[in-house]
């Protein structure tokens, strides 16, 4: 590695407003963990919590602590906590089952809001779940009344007119990091009357979101991805406050009920956001990410990207300018303004390049057919990591170390 580049690495590092934060999180210092757009490093605040949910909530508070512990507001108050990250005013966020099934309520929502259109229009460069979703729910209520349409970025535009009941879209790209204009794209949904669905799963937590100022109706996010909340942790859902009195969504469990404890037989919704829980929520998981999200208190969301788009631009500037790293090409805009809080390389052997990373101490992780991604966690990663990573991928690419058999062997995970 260059002394210039490292010299520089520990520069920024020594002016990072930000480095602090990588204290509050369970980090192996021997590995450089550029993944935490697809799971987020533990918090050590959430590994205490787990222990003390686990110990003395569960262990001998029981059942008792629904009450006790305010377990079941806990979709509610870590929604609140969501809600300063995503630009949304209170009322509006609940933390609740994944993103799919979430998707599942809201485009179902969405499409009764427009009776008359049947049309979701979205990217086929999405992330596959939200198509995965729509698509069923085509099946589930007939092309008559739901119909899936999907078209390339440039075809976005011109492909929003009058037929259009919802338009559901990622707001930064999971491959490419590219960002949507939100408040563009949204301005012009409205234009043609169509109901707009963000998905925000690589945004929370790497960048400000401005929900409420861009007038966007709904949305969901992640909770294991920039927010940190583990394995598995459960997905946030928004609904702006002036659709909430016409909500209406199919998976109509008794969390979402006016009064789960009536034990009514028939349904009626609860009130405003609380109508979109479903089953009883998962505490564990919810109270991992309700201490995770304190490390965002104090962090104000301009510094967060200015340190996301810093590591990036320190990475690209050193890939772009090496003298063996030229086989690979920028699959992510150059742009810093473009992009989210990740790099995709394209490369013909990127799998055997992931896997050559990983066994020298690099995570970044495999995006078929071609991408090595990095993802690059404002809170916790630093400038050193990032030049210790753009070294050990010179190191292995003019080596050609990731061309022996062992790197070509699949895993069932990417
Ligand atoms: C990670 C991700 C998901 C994950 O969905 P789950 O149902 O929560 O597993 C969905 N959409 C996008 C854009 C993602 O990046």
């Amino acid at each position: 590695m260059s002394f210039a580049l490292l010299e520089r690495a520990l520069e920024l590092d020594r002016s990072d407003p930000l480095s602090a934060k990588r204290a509050e999180f369970e980090i192996d210092d021997a590995r450089i963990y550029l993944d935490g757009n697809s799971l987020g490093a533990l918090p050590r605040a959430a590994a205490e919590r787990l222990q003390k949910t686990v110990q003395e909530e569960w262990g001998k508070d029981l059942i008792g602590s629904w009450n006790e512990h305010a377990w079941i507001d806990l979709p509610i108050t870590v929604g609140e906590k969501v809600a300063r990250l995503i630009g949304a005013a209170a009322g509006q966020t609940v933390v609740c089952d994944s993103i799919s099934v979430n998707l599942f309520k809201l485009l179902s929502f969405a499409l009764s809001l427009r009776p008359d259109r049947t049309r979701i229009l979205s990217e086929r460069s999405n992330f596959p779940t939200d198509l995965y979703v729509a698509q069923g729910l085509q099946k589930l209520l007939g092309e008559g009344r739901c119909e899936v349409r999907t078209v390339e970025k440039e075809a976005l535009e011109n492909s929003l007119d009058e037929s259009v009941a919802v338009l559901m879209l990622t707001h930064v790209d999971f491959r490419s990091g590219r960002i949507h204009d939100m408040a563009e794209l949204t301005r012009r949904a409205h234009e043609v009357g169509a109901v707009v669905i963000w998905d925000l799963a690589h945004s929370a937590g790497a960048l400000p979101v401005a929900l409420d100022d861009c007038a966007v109706d709904l949305a969901v996010g992640c909770g294991y991805k920039y927010l940190n909340g583990g394995p598995g942790a459960p997905s946030f859902v928004y609904v702006a406050s002036r659709h909430q009195q016409s909500a209406q969504q199919p998976l109509s469990g008794w969390m979402g009920h006016a009064a789960p404890f009536a034990f009514d037989p028939d349904y009626r919704d609860g009130e405003g956001i609380l109508r979109f829980l479903c089953g009883t929520p998962p505490i564990l998981s919810l109270s991992a990410l309700d201490a995770a999200l304190d490390v965002f208190q104090g962090v104000e969301l301009r510094a967060l990207r200015a340190k996301s788009i810093g590591l990036c631009e320190f990475f690209l500037e050193a890939v772009l300018s090496s003298e063996v790293l030229g086989d690979f090409e920028l699959a992510s805009p150059r742009n810093a303004e473009e992009r989210g809080s990740q790099i995709a390389l394209r490369h013909d052997d990127a799998y055997a390049i992931c896997r050559a990373l990983l066994e020298n101490g690099v995570t970044p992780d495999f995006r078929a057919p071609d991408l090595v991604r990095f993802g690059f966690a404002p809170l916790y990663n630093r400038y050193v990591d990032v030049a210790r990573a753009v070294h050990t991928l010179e190191r292995i690419t003019s080596s050609r170390l990731y061309l022996e058999p062992r790197f070509a062997e699949r895993t069932k995970v990417t």
